[in-house]
């Protein structure tokens, strides 16, 4: 239920947004450029992502139950077709020594799948702790309820967990961190154009609905509803916008318990971190002080009948995906239907895979490496990594706008990098954990219980680099700035990606790509913050810095100028990381495979040479249909542009790929000297 790691760690950079599934791919053919899914009539200098990919787009329907389709998302439902089967084989060979994997795993899937029970319990499985609530009589008691709801179910008024000191990689420290909203974005709250008001009543029906299927009648339920969202909307006014986010300082304020006291006189802080089992939590970062200030005036001005509703709320909220029939149906009818455009929900088997994935995932993904991710795919993987990282070196060598010194210390960092492939060395232990045949929900709420107090249980504690931000199944990457590290997880190193057994081009277009966005995010407008260890340190000259951010100031307004969904234009600066990375990525990856035997031979294939063959395979994983909801729920929330400018956006500042299809200045695919982005 709770999604702390994205709350704790808001810099580690994906690759891209998923809502919802962790996913693995396994048996998928080897791609190689399939023309009949480019559209010829379209010139590679005008629109590269329509010349690459438009037959596909024209004729792909997406698929009911999804928000979108194409190549993350076709990988994403292979893959749960390869767990299903794990989980069938784990069936027949049953593990009952508890605690095994095939335990944890096998039990998990058994009661997702009973759903005659599930229907029959209704809202049973919350029955308590909502009677519980009800029966708060005072603000002491109110603090207690809010920390059960935290450990378990989400994170009402803001969240609370460790993460790495930013000037101290090494300790984890306690963390604070805005939350408490039961819609994506602070923008729900608070825009009034006619889209956001539609949403903003969806969510309205959908908490009266709720609270009468617990019993409530329409009356209370809609003063709850009212109250609730009013409440919503004071924490939304006091929230930092993501792009605000962005900027490391500004989330970085390590304070003691006895000056956030002072910041937040109204909230029993004292209390609230011995009933989190944390009497002394240490230096304490407080990431957005100014919402740690409306909390105190929250808990002082709001009545506590309110307060008992919207924890209340907050359990139905979390809890609903797991429960009966009529509250999933209700759930998703906000969360799918009106926010991602989903016209139908998944069947149950992937909804329950889901969870398993965000539950326990590392279980399922130690079963998983153990069958299907082969030793040489990591050792091809690892090559590539190498040869970039020569390649990102020589770069940044040779950059005529970064000076010596700065040199020195970006090359220090790039050497230092750490990169993890596949799996973890050393996996998570979930001992403790108890998951049985009794209760869905049950499991669900103890494994979120575990998961949160082994988070707890961190703080000033060293910090464990050899941990996974993601789980091996995941197709997704990531750069974490605290760790100085670089991660592919076993679920991306997979066609249309990386095929061990597929030419350069292909591999160079498709993961090599990867692999750079993800090194250039140790030099984007974040990353480029923490040093070699880690730390949050100005290692820039202050010449260095200003001509940086002259030049990232193009990226923000080539962006800005993109229209994403209706009239939407993207967000320049909430996307300004993910598109340096994504034009670093294709950069450095070219300069690799200009190295290659295969690129020096030059030999044509399908009527391609290889320079040509290397981008439409870039162009080919991101071959991906939005419905028009989720690009407007991405332009609010998602760091990264839609797919069609993270192709066309970074190649029309790339001169190798104007070579490669002759693209000529005046060309839209090419932009004028005066706007063109150069920085990795
Ligand atoms: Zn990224």
């Amino acid at each position: 239920m709770k999604q702390k790691i994205l709350k704790l760690f808001p810099l580690i950079c994906g690759l891209i947004f998923f809502a919802g599934a962790t996913n693995f791919s396994l048996g998928q053919e080897a791609k190689e450029i399939v023309k009949s899914d480019m559209d010829t009539t379209v010139s590679p200098a005008v629109d590269f992502f329509e010349y690459a990919n438009g037959n596909w787009l024209k004729h792909t329907q997406i698929p009911a139950a999804y928000s979108g389709w194409g190549s993350f998302f076709i990988l994403g439902d292979e893959n749960l077709t390869k767990l299903k089967n794990i989980l069938s084989e784990v069936e027949k060979n049953r593990h009952e020594k508890k605690g095994s994997s095939e335990q944890l795993v096998g039990d998990f899937y058994l009661t997702g799948m009973d759903s005659a029970k599930i229907e029959e319990d209704g809202y049973k499985p919350i029955q308590k702790d909502l009677d519980d609530i009800n029966a708060v009589n005072s603000l002491k008691d109110f603090y207690h309820e809010l920390v059960k709801v935290q450990l378990g179910y989400s994170n009402p008024l803001f969240s609370f967990g460790s993460g790495a000191d930013a000037k101290n990689s090494k300790m984890n420290i306690a963390q604070l961190y805005q939350s408490g909203l039961g819609m994506p974005d602070r923008d729900y709250y608070l825009k009034s154009d006619s889209n956001t008001i539609a949403i903003r009543n969806s969510y309205k029906a959908l908490i009266e609905k709720s609270f009468m299927l617990t019993g409530l009648n329409s009356e209370q339920a809609a003063k709850n509803a009212e109250d609730i969202i009013a409440l919503e909307t004071q924490l939304a006014k006091a929230s930092m916008s993501r792009t605000e986010e962005r900027d490391p300082k500004k989330i970085y304020n390590k304070m003691t318990v006895k000056e956030l006291i002072n910041l937040s006189p109204d909230f029993e802080w004292n209390n609230y971190f011995s009933l989190m089992d944390v009497s002394n939590p240490g230096d304490i970062n407080v990431a957005q002080p100014e919402f740690f200030k409306e909390i105190s005036k929250v808990i002082k001005s709001t009545p506590l009948s309110t307060l008992k509703e919207y924890l209340k709320w907050n359990i139905i909220r979390s809890a609903s995906p797991y429960l009966s029939d009529p509250f999933v149906e209700a759930n998703f009818n906000f969360y799918g239907r009106m926010l991602n455009g989903i016209k139908e929900m998944q069947p149950r088997w992937k909804r329950v895979l889901g969870t398993i994935n965000g539950s326990i995932g590392m279980e399922l993904g130690k079963l998983f490496v153990k069958k299907y991710f082969p030793p040489y795919a990591k050792k091809r993987a690892l090559d590539l990594v190498h040869n970039l990282m020569a390649s990102l070196k020589n770069r940044i060598q040779n950059l005529e706008w970064m000076s010596p010194a700065t040199k020195k210390e970006a090359l220090k960092k790039l050497a230092a990098f750490t990169v993890k492939i596949g799996y973890p060395d050393k996996w998570k232990s979930y001992k403790g954990l108890v998951i049985n045949k009794d209760s869905y929900f049950g499991n669900v709420l103890s494994a979120s219980i575990f998961n949160t107090k082994k988070d707890i249980a961190k703080i000033s504690k060293p910090v464990d680099k050899t941990e996974w931000g993601m789980t091996p199944q995941t197709v997704n990457a990531y750069y974490n700035p605290q760790n100085n590290e670089i991660v592919f997880p076993a679920g991306i190193l997979q066609p249309p990606f990386f095929d061990p057994k597929a030419d350069d081009a292909i591999n160079y277009g498709g993961i090599g790509a990867v692999i750079g966005h993800e090194m250039t995010h140790g030099f984007d407008d974040e990353g480029r913050q923490y040093d070699a260890q880690g730390n949050m340190k100005d290692w820039w000259t202050k010449q260095d810095e200003e001509k940086f951010d002259n030049r990232a100031e193009r990226i923000i307004n080539q962006f800005d100028s993109y229209i994403a969904v209706d009239t939407l234009h993207i967000n320049g600066k909430l996307t300004e990381g993910e598109n340096i990375a994504d034009l670093g990525g294709i950069n450095i990856s070219f300069d690799a495979f200009m190295k290659t035997k295969e690129y020096k031979e030059g030999k044509k294939i399908d009527g391609f040479t290889p320079a040509q063959r290397f981008f439409l395979s870039f162009a080919n994983i991101w071959k991906i249909k939005n419905r028009p909801e989720r690009l407007r729920l991405r332009v609010k929330i998602d760091p990264h542009s839609p797919e069609h400018y993270r192709v066309d956006g970074p190649l029309s500042n790339t001169p190798a790929f104007w070579k490669a299809f002759n693209v000529k200045p005046g060309d839209p695919m090419r932009q004028p000297e005066d706007k063109l982005v150069k920085i990795w």
